[in-house]
């Protein structure tokens, strides 16, 4: 099973409740299902034959995680409660085991590799579905790559196998993977900026574990604008941060705080503790879809920590994060490739 790669999460999370504050899921559902001790225990009881998927309760709380990953980076241990989740998902998927509303979406799903690139430069950037549907964003990226990059090629188009893997459909993700990779290499391009964190992870951490190796240096937007070496011109003032969850947590990259400091941004700390998430399952990606209601109970409880709920600059990596926050948590939120192309 997937899971017997992750032995020591199984055995050590099972009996440890030190980072249960960290799980964003058991924080506002209140249940200690949700958090990395319990399931480690259900899927200890899975290889003893204790517990099995066809307990539908567990295999849906298994995908209910918000991924985030906080858990294994706060971990004295470095323990891969996040690994471990997600491998737990590609067990019920091969086990057949998944529920109806993630079978329908990864059906769909590995219907959608297909993309287009417009325009002609050195230089490309990937605009995934969620991206692309924000204009703001997509404005903002624009000004940003004008300034940068002069021409530079748009693709745009759907699944590059990160939502597949992240739902546990490891062979349909790397068919995805592989598709996509062969695209970008054929377009031959040298740098490709990727705005999504979720898909920068991919790119970065998913695609050289399934041995594809793409030609393109893989840029997040920030470390594309510290990498040219962009002159802003006004300060953006007062921003609070919210970490992102795939650059720091998967991937860490800290570009992000990298260019808030040439930004000469006013950074104020949100919340309570520097360790939370506050992107309402970006980890997840496809939470939304899958459990609107608890992303908007996530949403609640991040916009109860906020100072001034009205009036904080709140700004977030990727759109998903500021999409749930404006829309279920009634806050004022951008992103940070919209912070700095307001401040050339
Ligand atoms: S990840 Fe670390 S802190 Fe969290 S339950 Fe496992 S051992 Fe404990």
């Amino acid at each position: 099973m997937n899971i017997d790669n992750y032995e020591e999460a199984i055995m050590n999370c099972r009996f440890c409740f030190m980072c249960r504050h960290l799980s964003a899921i058991g924080q506002v559902r209140c249940t200690e299902v949700d958090t990395p001790r319990v399931r480690a225990a259900m899927l200890y009881g899975i290889r003893n034959g204790t517990n099995s998927f066809d307990d539908a309760d567990f295999v849906d709380a298994l995908y209910r995680q918000d991924l985030s990953a906080s858990c294994r980076r706060n971990c004295v241990n470095g323990y891969d409660e996040n690994g471990l989740a997600l491998a737990a998902r590609a067990d019920v998927v091969e086990a057949g085991k998944a529920p109806e509303k993630v079978k329908r979406l990864a059906a769909k799903l590995a219907k959608t590799s297909e993309w287009k690139a417009n325009g002609k430069g050195a230089v490309a950037i990937f605009l995934d579905e969620t991206t692309a549907s924000d204009k703001d964003e997509v404005a903002a990226l624009g000004k940003l790559l004008k300034r940068t990059a002069g021409s530079y090629v748009t693709i745009t188009g759907g699944s590059i196998g990160k939502v597949l893997k992240v739902l546990g459909y490891l062979p349909e993700a790397k068919a995805a993977a592989e598709r996509f990779a062969a695209f970008l290499n054929a377009l031959d391009v040298k740098e490709i900026v990727v705005p999504n964190p979720a898909a920068f992870d991919a790119l970065n951490n998913d695609y050289p574990a399934w041995g594809l190796k793409l030609k393109a240096k893989v840029f997040c937007t920030a470390g594309f604008l510290i990498a040219k070496k962009v002159k802003f011109a006004k300060k953006p003032g007062a921003l609070y941060y919210l970490a992102d969850d795939f650059m720091r947590n998967y991937c860490k990259c800290d570009c992000p705080e990298r260019l808030l400091a040439v930004l000469k941004a006013e950074l104020k700390p949100f919340g309570t503790n520097d360790e939370e998430s506050y992107n309402c399952g970006e980890g997840a990606i496809v939470l939304d879809q899958l459990d609107p209601a608890l992303v908007k109970a996530l949403a609640e409880y991040v916009a109860a920590r906020a100072d001034n709920p009205k009036t904080d600059q709140i700004v977030t990596l990727g759109v998903y994060a500021k999409r749930q926050l404006v829309r279920y948590g009634k806050l004022k939120v951008k992103t940070l490739a919209e912070i700095a192309a307001g401040s050339l």
